[in-house]
């Protein structure tokens, strides 16, 4: 059975969890807060989150995060480069 079998999510309007608008006021954040609290409850939020995070961008929320938190958390996990040095050198001798 896949992980997407078990979210709650499959049990509430699926538009729920693709907000529209200003994320930061009005109906939309209460949209995000209610799909958030589903997500809070759901037994598999972890891989869900995981497989956001690992996918690359992806619109709505997964693993009770949105697009713009799931950039941030890539940004603070992706591995530090030296300044000037090519992208590659620096993955090489990770
Ligand atoms: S964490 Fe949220 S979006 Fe992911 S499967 Fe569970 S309810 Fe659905």
């Amino acid at each position: 059975m896949d992980w997407r079998d078990e979210g709650l999510c499959l049990r509430e309007d699926p538009d729920l969890f693709f907000p529209i608008g200003d994320f930061r006021s009005g109906v939309t954040a209460l949209q995000i807060a209610e799909a958030k609290a589903v997500c809070g409850r759901c037994p598999v939020a972890g891989r869900c989150l995981s497989w956001a995070v690992d996918t690359g961008p992806v619109e709505g929320i997964w693993g009770g995060t949105t697009e713009g938190e799931r950039r941030a958390l890539r940004l603070r996990t992706m591995p530090r480069r030296t300044a000037g040095a090519p992208a590659a050198a620096t993955e090489e001798a990770a």
